[in-house]
């Protein structure tokens, strides 16, 4: 299966990252992709962006190093109602809204109140990607996202990092697979994303892939096997954020 998109990467306005977002181009264009998300933490991330580097964002060029940037935000899941730690102005604006739990920034709960906050995100419509569901320190269960995804059209991430060992979010491996083989199950769309804090991981999909095709994932449901998809499907959010954004204003 090959990728031509990651759209989970970290620059150095993240705090805890380590290249500039013309290094991680420049890491894309050497691997062959042809479409970067720019998706650094949100503001309550410890050492995180104030979101005045998000509006800020626009004034990057469409392509660098001939990769296409998308102005996007990994944003935190903040509360059991499933709300962000953006302005929704920003939210409809921005071109990726991924979103998920993270420690410090998210509330400890059960697996049913972390399943009850991450289903009102997906159903808030504000999120266009939900990062690394299968995390163990904030446990869902698979079968209820997997339900909420596939009724508001929304896709779930398979996260590289996750996978590691010595990496992010150890004991993820069974999680991940239990939700991707849902997700095979049901035709679900799913993405797979680098999570990169570092220019020499970007695009580094090996585990994810590894774990996709044992769980019988098809390249045709795997949002980032096709440019013209992920265009669509973004620019489709987009339109669906800034509508919201209209309604509720
Ligand atoms: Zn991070
Ligand atoms: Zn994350």
């Amino acid at each position: 299966m090959i990728l031509v998109a990651d759209l989970h990467t970290h620059s150095i306005a993240s705090g805890h990252a380590f290249s500039t977002i013309q290094e991680n181009a420049q890491a894309a264009a050497r691997k062959g992709l042809e479409i970067l998300g720019v998706t650094d933490h949100g503001p309550q991330m410890p050492g995180g962006p104030h979101e005045y580097y998000f509006y800020s964002l626009f004034a990057l060029p469409d392509f660098l190093e001939g990769v296409r940037l998308i102005r996007g935000v990994e944003a935190n899941i903040i509360d059991d109602q499933g709300n962000l730690d953006l302005p929704k102005d920003l939210l409809s604006r921005l071109e990726l809204v991924a979103a998920g739990f993270h420690d410090i920034c998210s509330p400890d709960g059960t697996a049913e109140e972390n399943t009850e906050a991450m289903v009102a995100a997906i159903a808030s419509n504000w999120v266009d990607i939900i990062v690394h569901p299968g995390n163990p320190n904030f446990k869902v269960i698979p079968k209820e996202i997997v339900e909420a995804a596939l009724q508001h059209g929304i896709v779930l991430e398979i996260n590289n990092s996750s996978l590691g060992a010595g990496g992010a979010r150890q004991g993820s491996y069974d999680n991940c697979l239990e939700i991707a083989s849902l997700a095979a199950e049901t035709g679900l769309t799913v993405v797979v994303g680098s999570d990169a804090h570092f220019a020499g991981s970007i695009g580094s999909f090996e585990k994810a892939l590894k774990l996709i095709e044992k769980a019988g994932i098809k390249p045709e449901q795997v949002l980032n096997t096709s440019s013209t998809k992920v265009l669509d499907y973004l620019e489709n959010r987009r339109q669906i954020r800034q509508r919201l954004f209209k309604s509720n204003s």
